[in-house]
């Protein structure tokens, strides 16, 4: 694309939902494969980009009627061509419009920013945005309430234009809410709902369809995919909100690098195939360890699950809210789920018996992660492990699984061999 000919029309209407996510991934950018017979799109670099070289083209830039789909390359802060190509897949494949940040909560701050609510009812969930909360309440008063206590909401006076925000499913255990119930109160009060929809990127779940207002995705996560970009997304289906948030983020700045968009564009070609098979894995794991910590489960595997893990959590498992689950998540659940080790030094030791799970933070990625979530999160429970589902294949998971907590309860059984004191000729005492 240069900055005196627009791109060519597109074989493919971005609009166009007829295709299915699959074939969008791949394609949904077509419009933009602008002068060049490249099929891998290349990567552009620079920051500023040459205006007309016709005196008569040169119209000064105001940014109020700026025609977002057809402006010009100017600078890389206001619009660039590899973010630009990922927004229009992220586009489609979200079903709004959509914009791209440094990071979620970069996008996260650019929410708040665009909406100005003096109210906001937030559950636990990912702490960091939390943490931006906390930087807007200092810069306009924002008020915190509790997602799960209306009560709060009506002494804050949450009303019209405030928000209510859902992270679904869950930071950290992959647990699921119910989106059409808090569209409902939100929806009565004139208050947005806004959906962090991190762990359910699209294909497993759209949570227009249970009436958020703005979408938010940490696209670090399954967008990019890879672990190696930080990346945030807005979505909305309202195009004038969408075009201010354009304008405002030129001021904030927090716009991806381009390397970033690049990188995430190659991403989510194979977002699907990469989500299905890790929600599959994580699912039949999660049951798996369910089903083995189940007192009635007599199973050798059983038996040394128990050992180590009193308890599973992920959306999998909520049986009695499979009625609105599944029309939530009809794509299947979310590749997190969380276990509880039985003891704080069994959540801490776990990740080093390990051989195919990275011990790190972060999830959405292909490489399976497992994280004694204490790492990052001094909230939550110091036995709760995190695991981040990969691509790997389900059986191998599984075997080493299997062998962490062998390996593990032997270490354990063998450490308290040693603390127990030993008989010897000269009498009682420990080994030195
Ligand atoms: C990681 C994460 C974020 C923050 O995203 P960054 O890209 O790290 O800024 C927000 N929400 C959830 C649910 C996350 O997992």
């Amino acid at each position: 694309m240069t900055a005196d000919a627009p791109p060519p029309p597109s074989k493919l209407a971005i609009k166009d939902q007829s295709y299915s996510p699959a074939t969008l991934a791949i394609h949904a950018d077509d419009r933009l494969n602008a002068h060049t017979a490249d099929v891998a799109p290349a990567l552009h670099v620079s920051t500023t980009f040459r205006y007309s070289n016709n005196p008569t083209d040169l119209v000064p830039a105001a940014d109020e009627d700026c025609d977002i789909d057809n402006a010009p390359l100017v600078y890389s802060r206001v619009s660039a061509p590899n973010t630009t190509r990922l927004e229009a897949i992220l586009a489609s494949l979200c079903k709004g419009h959509a914009l791209t940040y440094s990071s979620g909560l970069a996008a996260f701050f650019a929410l708040l920013t665009y909406l100005k609510p003096k109210v906001i009812a937030i559950g636990g969930g990912y702490h960091g945005c939390h943490g931006v909360i906390d930087v807007h309440s200092k810069l306009t008063g924002l008020k915190k309430v509790d997602l799960h206590d209306e009560k709060s909401w009506d002494e804050a006076g949450l009303g019209k234009g405030d928000i209510v925000h859902v992270e679904t499913p869950n930071n950290p255990t992959g647990s699921a809410l119910n989106l059409e119930e808090f569209a409902e109160k939100a929806r009565k009060r004139g208050a947005y709902l806004t959906v962090d929809s991190t762990f359910g990127p699209p294909g497993l779940q759209d949570p227009f369809a249970q009436g958020a207002d703005y979408i938010l995705h940490s696209g670090t996560k399954y967008l990019g995919g890879h672990s190696d970009m930080l990346c945030g997304v807005l979505v909305t289906k309202d195009r004038e909100a969408w075009e201010k948030m354009w304008a405002e983020r030129i001021y904030l700045g927090s716009v991806m690098g381009s390397m970033e968009g690049w990188l995430g564009v190659r991403s989510v070609r194979t977002l699907e195939i990469r989500v299905q098979t890790q929600s599959r894995s994580a699912e039949m794991l999660a049951r798996w360890l369910d089903a083995c910590v189940d007192p009635s489960d007599t199973t050798d595997e059983g038996e040394i699950v128990k050992k180590v893990i009193s308890k599973v959590v992920h959306s999998s498992l909520q049986e009695e809210d499979m009625s609105w689950l599944s029309k939530q998540m009809p794509g299947g659940h979310g590749p997190v789920f969380a276990m509880h080790a039985k003891s704080m030094e069994m959540a801490r030791a776990l990740p080093s018996k390990l051989h195919l799970f990275h011990h790190a933070t972060s999830l959405g990625g292909v490489e399976s992660l497992i994280e004694w979530r204490r790492m990052s999160d001094l909230t939550c429970p110091d036995t709760l492990l995190r695991m981040s589902i990969g691509v790997e294949a389900f059986e191998d998971l599984k075997r080493d699984l299997l062998d962490g907590f062998k390996a593990l309860a032997e270490e354990g059984a063998s450490q308290a061999d040693t603390q127990m004191p030993i008989q010897t000729k000269e009498g009682t005492g420990l080994p030195t």
